[in-house]
């Protein structure tokens, strides 16, 4: 076994069950791709049983701190069947649900969703993508089910020098499924959606978005940044009459125009804008329109803290723009999945656009990722999903 050295008082946040080690952070060691590794102190003490990356400046992601622990098959099938523990307690609403989300589950770089009958799964880092034929069978034994597809085509895997990978791991046939949420139905393709496929993090914000539309009684809703139109079918669903999703993928709002009538709502209180959204914000400004509700859920403008700034600027503006387009007593469902924008700034930022556009708006909620999506205490940088709702005054 080799051994990875740190050090002196580097082994802090691992002593706080912190996952990560960087590569300054290491006096000494060097393993194979994937390979686990024993991490110890300056002072020679044990740390945790680790997965070494070569390439990436995350040289090591922690398995287990428990010195008695072996990183084999068993232990990969006691951590899934951990996180499938959880997720029953949840009893989550839906046949999609999020199995396994990377380090709050103990299995850094990995993440699986479940839909339906089918299992997508992001090996994302050195350690899961060695082990991954025995993650794909503990998956499929865990769950009872034969299938699970491969959407490895990140951006991230390149950091650890891996190239891009989509298919069948186990099983095969065909990659559409229809979620229900809600009571809604959702179709989706998990070989040519967004990520796995689709935004199960959002699950509970759509729903309470309904809740709103209804509570309300808004009628035109704003939906930016579509997607498939989850947002939208809430909207129908909570009574507007009058819902317009924009987005810039064509296919996605193909798909969000047949999830209008496989819901059976009136394809007249829907349209599908396929433009840019702050150009459409910008024009709806000029041309004088107004919404009773409006949500924005823009893709990571901020992938690290490195990109605060500029992501603050881009987050800032459409805020400023939403929030001119509601009527007095409307609703802002804004939110951000960048990472590298915490609550807070985030609070700072939608401040600042209400100043900017002299509208000031009562704070409603405050939400954050579906709890199948997990954020612990040891790993702060699970929290990356936030939302405010804001009511204009
Ligand atoms: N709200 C959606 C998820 C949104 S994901 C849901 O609940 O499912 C972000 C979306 O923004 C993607 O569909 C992407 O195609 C779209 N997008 C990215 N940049 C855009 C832009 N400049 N204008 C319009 N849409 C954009």
């Amino acid at each position: 076994m080799k051994v990875i050295k740190l050090r002196e008082g580097k082994e802090r946040s691992l002593l706080r069950r912190h996952p990560w080690v960087f590569e300054g952070s290491i006096a000494k060691g060097k393993a194979d791709f994937g390979e686990t590794v024993r991490v110890e102190s300056a002072g020679g003490d044990f740390l945790c049983w680790a997965a070494y990356s070569p390439s990436s400046s995350i040289k090591v992601r922690a398995w287990s701190w428990d010195e008695t622990e072996r990183v084999d098959e068993a232990f990969f099938a006691r951590r899934i069947a951990a996180a499938l523990a959880y997720r029953e307690r949840l009893a989550v609403d839906s046949n999609g649900v999020r199995l396994i989300h990377g380090e709050a589950d103990g299995l850094p770089g990995l993440i699986v969703d479940r839909y339906d009958d089918l299992l997508v799964a992001q090996f994302l880092a050195a350690g899961t993508e060695k082990w991954k034929g025995v993650i794909a069978d503990a998956l499929l034994a865990a769950t009872g089910l034969t299938r699970l597809y491969e959407r490895s085509d990140s951006g991230v895997r390149q950091l650890e020098g891996l190239t891009p990978v989509k298919g069948w791991v186990r099983g095969e046939g065909n990659t559409e499924v229809i979620l229900t949420e809600s009571s809604w139905k959702l179709s989706l393709d998990v070989a040519e959606g967004h990520k796995t496929g689709y935004y199960l993090d959002q699950r509970d914000n759509r729903r309470e978005f309904a809740q709103w539309v209804r509570r309300l009684g808004a009628q035109s809703v704003l939906n930016c940044y579509s997607y498939t139109g989850g947002f939208s079918i809430a909207a129908l669903a909570g009574g507007a009459t009058d819902v317009t999703s924009v987005d810039s993928s064509g296919p996605a709002l193909a798909r969000a125009t047949r999830h209008v009538e496989l819901n059976g709502f009136n394809p007249d209180h829907h349209r599908a804008l396929d433009a840019d959204v702050n150009a459409t914000l910008r024009g709806f400004l000029k041309e004088g329109r107004q919404f009773d509700a409006i949500v924005l859920d823009p893709p990571k403008f901020a992938p690290s803290a490195a990109h605060a700034d500029r992501a603050s600027r881009a987050y800032k503006d459409i805020n400023r723009l939403g929030l001119k387009l509601l009527k007095p007593g409307g609703l802002l469902c804004t939110y951000s999945c960048s990472g590298g924008v915490g609550p807070e700034l985030f609070h700072k930022i939608v401040a600042g656009a209400g100043m900017d556009a002299f509208v000031d708006a009562y704070i409603v909620d405050r939400v954050g990722a579906a709890a199948d999506h997990p954020q612990t205490l040891c790993f702060p940088e699970g929290e990356y999903l936030k939302g405010l709702l804001v009511m204009r005054r």
